[in-house]
């Protein structure tokens, strides 16, 4: 990891294009509710993998009149970064193993997406939480800001 004091928002608008280009071919909306917040430390090419990550579910999670929504604000002393969609949500069996490698509900999916995604907030001393429910579903990420 090659961690650098950076501003997560800064990223976030930066990789907009990148992420909505993969949003555009399904139409579905992305949002971003950007709050300020303070500067982490991060390996941005990591970070950009672990929201890409996170969206590419939301987009195949949710269907036509889906939406995503990322959103940033100070919790205490942590930067949290949400990832938010109104997707089916995830049934309590499968929550329990989606951190696991290979572990898929996708008839071609790899399983991997959030294993990178726990393996990089792992590294960047983040948790992660999830809520998830009929109405959809919400990854939390919380960072150290110091
Ligand atoms: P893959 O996307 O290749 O299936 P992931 O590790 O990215 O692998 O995700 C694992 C599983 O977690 C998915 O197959 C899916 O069942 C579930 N999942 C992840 N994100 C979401 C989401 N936003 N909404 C509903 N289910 C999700
Ligand atoms: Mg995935």
């Amino acid at each position: 990891v090659q961690l650098k004091r950076e501003n997560l928002n800064d990223l976030i608008r930066k990789i907009m294009p990148l992420i909505e280009a993969d949003a555009s071919v399904t139409g579905k909306m992305i949002t971003t509710h950007l709050t300020p917040i303070e500067p982490i430390e991060m390996d941005s090419k990591q970070i950009t993998q672990l929201i890409l990550n996170f969206v590419r579910n939301a987009l195949e999670a949710t269907g036509e009149s889906g939406w995503i929504q990322l959103k940033t604000y100070m919790q205490d002393d942590r930067a949290v970064l949400v990832i938010e969609d109104n997707g089916p949500g995830i049934a309590t069996d499968v929550v329990e193993q989606i951190w696991k490698p290979f572990y898929t509900t996708k008839e071609n999916g790899s399983g991997l997406g959030l294993a990178i995604c726990f393996s990089i907030a792992n590294k960047h001393g983040a948790s992660i939480d999830l809520s998830t429910g009929k109405e959809g579903t919400a990854f939390y990420v919380r960072f150290r800001t110091n």
